[in-house]
């Protein structure tokens, strides 16, 4: 089976409770310390079996799938980040569509280009998944949005009057929410966007 691994959580010492997404499945599996055992490090890909005992289920046979970008800190931070946010979303869900193992596997592949740029792309597409992309709308107000658009966590949009914020040309919003594409966006723009996904998916 394979799976990224989600969280991990320290219990008894040096036991752990491993939370893993799979194709259609996030599994919650235990693994006993042992000396010879891997590290198993957030945002890893891997390759796994379980073992189904009486009271939990057990993780064996870890073995890590390299992916690119590995050996860059900078950008395997931007990763993790991601992950942490993504867990929070998916905390309580156990049976899952497949469309967010197939998306962390576009973003791998894709991580090199521009890891920002590949996060907020990618989290449209997740948006768009979930039926929960904003209309050009004020959400407090319910009045169409022209000109310039305010963005707030979930990149909800807000009119000027309702939210103040920097904001952005609602040209370059229309292409990303409707091309998923960033390439509108300049790099200040692009930083303040992932500002605003940190807050939460
Ligand atoms: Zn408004």
């Amino acid at each position: 089976m394979r799976g990224f691994v989600l969280h991990t959580q320290l219990v008894k010492d040096e036991d752990l409770v491993v939370t893993i997404l799979t194709k259609n499945k996030i599994e919650r599996l235990y693994r006993f310390y042992g000396a010879r055992h891997s590290t198993i490090n957030l945002g890893f890909l891997i390759d796994f079996e379980i073992e189904h005992n009486a009271h939990f289920k057990r993780l064996r046979h870890v073995m890590q799938i390299g992916f690119g970008f590995l050996g860059d800190i900078e950008k395997m931070l931007i990763w993790q980040d991601f992950i942490r946010i993504l867990y929070k979303h998916l905390f309580d869900v156990e049976e899952i569509d497949e469309f967010y193992f197939m998306l962390l596997m576009d973003i791998i592949a894709n991580f090199h280009r521009d890891p920002k740029r590949v996060l907020i792309e990618s989290y449209v597409k997740l948006l768009k998944f979930e039926g929960r992309l904003s209309e050009f709308e004020c959400f407090v107000c319910e009045k169409k949005i022209q000109n310039h658009v305010n963005l707030v966590r979930g990149f909800l949009c807000a009119c000027d009057k309702c939210i103040q914020t920097q904001g952005f040309d609602i040209c370059k919003i229309q292409t990303l929410f409707a091309q998923e594409k960033t390439i509108l966006l300049d790099n200040a723009e692009i930083d303040r966007l992932y500002k605003i996904l940190m807050l939460g998916i």
